[in-house]
């Protein structure tokens, strides 16, 4: 996704996110992980240019890990109650603080804290890893996304340059690129998830067979499985339209704040419904289908819980005197 002219592909993130709905057909684990190494973390580079040299060749091999430590322990999107993170002092800005559940926390050569300030407003900033102060933690057990490393980042008097703050050009641009673009990202590991799982299941269901006749041909169970399959394409529709519009430039309605809770809601259904299908073999891990169901649970979190993104919903589409808590 680097600019050609630097060696990349010059590709923009739609062919990304088509390339995590594959992967995710067979690892939403690994799929989810694509996201944070080859994909947003290249367009805040955009807004970085300095890094782009800095880091090209890393970035090019794929050894530079970028993580975006965002998550505050009082909440992710609790801001009135978020610590200040981020202190001016004369040129420089101080960092303290901890960033819980990030994304290559432990690995990434390169951070992009965000958090609130001593003004109130909150900023972002790209951090070297190993600049004296930053520490990071592995999250060694969770529930699925195996595939996926996460650690807590603790941040103790790191001192970064006024000119290392994100250039970011406003506020609904560093929403479409910063969080739109990874919200995308996690509906196609559900769909590609889905899709995967109900692959395998239907497979299984043309092969295991009752009173001589196989599963899938019993109508209760071909019925459930075309139902699985008709919300997949629905899903499938939905997000390939916003893929559509996220080239087109964020048009202000926050349709992605719809996608992922549908997304990943439908993933976790889907994943339940084809897990029972398989009978007692399915929670055998050899199998290679229940990991599925971890993977799905475990997306409902990351990104942003339902709650949150049809708070946002509420807000702007229906105009409910809700709090907007999602934007930063
Ligand atoms: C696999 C994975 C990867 C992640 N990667 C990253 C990463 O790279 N960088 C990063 O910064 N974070 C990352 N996270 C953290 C993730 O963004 C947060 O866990 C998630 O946004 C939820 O925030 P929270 O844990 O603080 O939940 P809480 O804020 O404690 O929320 C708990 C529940 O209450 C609901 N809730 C909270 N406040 C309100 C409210 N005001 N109104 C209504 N409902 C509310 C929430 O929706 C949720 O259901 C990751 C998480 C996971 C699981």
């Amino acid at each position: 996704m680097l600019p050609e002219a630097k060696g990349g592909g010059g590709h923009g993130p739609i062919i990304k996110w088509l390339i995590e709905e594959e992967f995710a057909k067979v690892s939403p684990g690994l799929a989810f992980a694509l996201a944070p190494a080859i994909g947003e973390a290249y367009y805040l580079l955009g807004m970085a240019p300095k890094l782009v040299d800095k880091y090209l060749d890393a970035a090019l091999d794929g050894t530079a890990k970028f993580t975006f430590t965002g998550t505050d322990p009082v909440g992710s999107f609790n801001h009135t109650e978020a610590p200040v993170f981020a202190v001016k002092d004369g040129d420089d800005w101080i960092l303290n603080g901890t960033k819980l559940f990030a994304t290559y926390g432990t690995i990434a050569k390169f951070h992009f804290p965000s958090g609130k300030c001593d003004d109130g407003k909150f900023r972002q900033w790209y951090v070297d890893a190993e600049t004296p102060g930053v520490e990071a933690k592995a999250v060694d057990k969770k529930l699925g996304l195996a595939g996926t490393m996460n650690g807590d980042v603790s941040y103790r008097n790191v001192r970064v340059p006024h000119e290392q703050i994100c250039n970011v050009p406003n506020g609904a641009e560093f929403d479409r690129i910063g969080n739109q673009s990874g919200y995308i990202g996690a509906c196609c590991c559900a769909v590609g998830g889905a899709q995967g799982i109900l692959a395998k299941t239907v497979d299984y269901m043309k092969q295991r067979t009752s009173h001589g006749e196989p599963l899938g041909s019993m109508t209760v169970i071909a019925d459930h499985l075309a139902r699985f399959a008709t919300r997949i394409e629905a899903a499938q529709c939905f997000l390939h339209t916003e893929l559509q519009g996220f080239r087109k430039g964020y048009g202000g309605k926050p349709h992605t704040s719809m996608l992922k809770p549908f997304c990943c809601d439908m993933f976790a259904d889907v994943a339940r419904g084809c897990l029972e299908l398989w009978g007692g073999i399915g929670v055998n891990e050899d199998v290679g289908v229940s990991r599925y169901i971890r993977d799905a649970l475990t997306m409902l979190a990351a990104d942003r819980p339902a709650t949150a993104h049809y708070q946002q919903i509420a807000h702007v589409v229906l105009g409910l005197d809700v709090k907007k808590t999602l934007s930063i």
